[in-house]
């Protein structure tokens, strides 16, 4: 139990300011749909309506693409690369200045804590901006060859989990290599991609450059099977990837995919248990565990495994949720009634397949979508829980014996996005890492993420890598 209460802090929604009604940002400009309806958006934590946003319609998506080829041939393309920074410069810039206004307005529409929104996504949303500023006047030195091209028109889509940060991840590369954008956010998350949108307005960003569509997924197949696209970067689910995937092939579009997760978060008997407990907590508390690179498979040294369980078990009894707003919760709201309902079922399974469930004490609000931390003991690899993505704050436990299992074990997945190895050898760190099938391998820490370092998956978890120096060629016509 917690060893004492806190206050509650709430940090006040007065500073966002929600319209009731939102349109599409295209050519600069907030409009009217022409053949889009409207639906509502609402906070995950209350399902109260927050506003009303558009479903884009086939002639929307047209206008869009239309608008940012129009840019792209008009003056975005005779911009040098250091004018280009300038606009990035710039964006970064009022990304920091309006900080804490992103900040609420992520964790009402996603139903994150303030806590993570204020602290992880809207500073590295900036930190992205400021990387790729750096990179549009080198592109010549970025290993491309000399006077890199860029692509042209590029369409993206993004899911909910992040809802600002993959907007980030998205835009900062594609405009720094002189790309523009037609960007369609999740639809359950629309809100501050239209922040945003207010926000390439007040960068005076030449009209055209960035637009964005909202809607659901149909107005995102619209938009990647758009003929006037000459890009596609998705990250969403493997199934939906895997739909994309297909529509592109035989066609002149580049793709980059970054998809599912099923990562092994793995604790050797001499790793430091304490600071292992935290990283497991991050691994798959963190966000909800609506984390594609989440730490959602422990897999632990059996002869620390009890140990480590306790520990890990007193750990969780002191996690706070609620609030999202609130400056000590730790665990927010699920972004959704759909995801909710997926966490329960797979949960549901789990239990009749013969794991051990368990959760610490824990009040859930009585309204909005919310599930509590959860730890599934006597998990083995044929489990539904050992094999799908959750993406909730569920957590599947397995265990080792010896390096070579954990290796196998940690391998056995159709993903391959993300690893984390535990332990106070620096040979082992570097044996592990050798052989995990990862596109990321964190050593003693775990979701980590920094602008300048490359992030992408194995196998099913998509291709292609967005971050640092890789993530530019994503943009360019190599
Ligand atoms: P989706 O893959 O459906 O959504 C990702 C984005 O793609 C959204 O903007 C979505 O729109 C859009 N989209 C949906 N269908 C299409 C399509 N046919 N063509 C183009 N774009 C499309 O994920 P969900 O939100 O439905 O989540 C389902 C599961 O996927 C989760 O439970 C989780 O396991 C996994 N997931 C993984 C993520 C990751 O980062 N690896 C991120 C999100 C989900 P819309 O929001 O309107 O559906």
């Amino acid at each position: 139990m917690p060893t004492f209460d806190y206050a509650p802090a709430p940090e006040s929604p007065s500073i966002v300011d929600i319209q009731p009604s939102y349109g599409l940002f295209i050519g600069g400009e907030m409009v009217d749909p022409i053949d889009g309806a409207r639906f509502k958006t609402v906070n995950p934590a209350t399902e109260e309506v927050l506003s009303e946003v558009v479903a884009a319609g086939p002639e929307d998506v047209d206008r869009a693409v239309a608008a940012a080829r129009a840019a792209y041939d008009g003056a975005w393309s005779r911009l040098s690369g250091r004018d280009r920074s300038k606009y990035l410069y710039r964006l970064a810039r009022i990304v920091q200045e309006r900080s804490r206004e992103l900040a609420v307005l992520e964790s009402i529409d996603n139903g994150k804590p303030i806590r993570e929104s204020r602290d992880v996504d809207v500073p590295l949303v900036a930190a992205h901006f400021f990387y790729y500023a750096g990179w549009a006047d080198k592109l010549d030195y970025a290993g491309f060859g000399p006077d890199p091209r860029p692509l042209g028109v590029a369409a993206q889509v993004i899911p909910w989990n992040f809802p600002l940060l993959m907007l980030a991840w998205k835009i900062a590369p594609a405009l720094a290599c002189g790309n523009t954008v037609v960007l369609k956010p999740a639809e359950t998350t629309p809100l501050t991609a239209l922040a945003f949108a207010d926000i390439c307005r007040q960068a005076d960003l030449p009209p055209g450059v960035v637009n964005i569509v909202t809607g659901a997924g149909e107005t995102g197949r619209t938009l990647v099977e758009h003929p006037g696209v000459d890009k596609v970067a998705f990250t969403g689910s493997t199934e939906v990837g895997r739909q994309i995937a297909r529509s592109m092939a035989g066609t002149r579009k580049k793709l980059t995919l970054e998809l599912g997760g099923k990562a092994a978060n793995v604790v050797f008997d001499d790793a430091p248990l304490d600071q292992a407990v935290e990283g497991i907590v991050n691994g798959i508390f963190f966000n909800q565990g609506h984390v594609c690179c989440a730490g959602s498979r422990l897999l632990v040294q059996e002869s620390v495994a009890d140990e480590l369980l306790a520990r890990l078990k007193r750990r969780l009894t002191t996690l706070r949720l609620g609030d999202p707003l609130d400056k000590n919760t730790d665990i927010g709201a699920i972004n959704s009634a759909e995801q909710l309902d997926k966490i329960r079922m797979l949960s549901k399974i789990g239990e009749t397949e013969g794991a051990e469930r368990w959760s610490p004490p824990c009040e859930l609000p009585e309204r909005g979508f919310w599930f509590p931390p959860t730890v599934f003991t006597g998990v083995s690899q044929s489990h539904r829980i050992a094999r799908e993505e959750i993406f909730g704050p569920v957590l599947s436990v397995l265990t080792f014996r010896t390096p070579t299992e954990a290796i196998e074990k940690a391998n056995n997945t159709p993903y391959g996005l993300s690893a984390g190895v535990w332990t106070e050898k620096g040979s082992r760190i570097l044996w592990m890492a050798q052989r995990l099938r990862a596109g990321v391998v964190w050593a003693n820490t775990f979701n980590r993420f920094d602008p300048t370092s490359p992030f992408g998956g194995y196998k099913e978890s998509g291709y292609g890598r967005e971050g640092g120096r890789h993530g530019l060629e994503a943009y360019l016509d190599v």
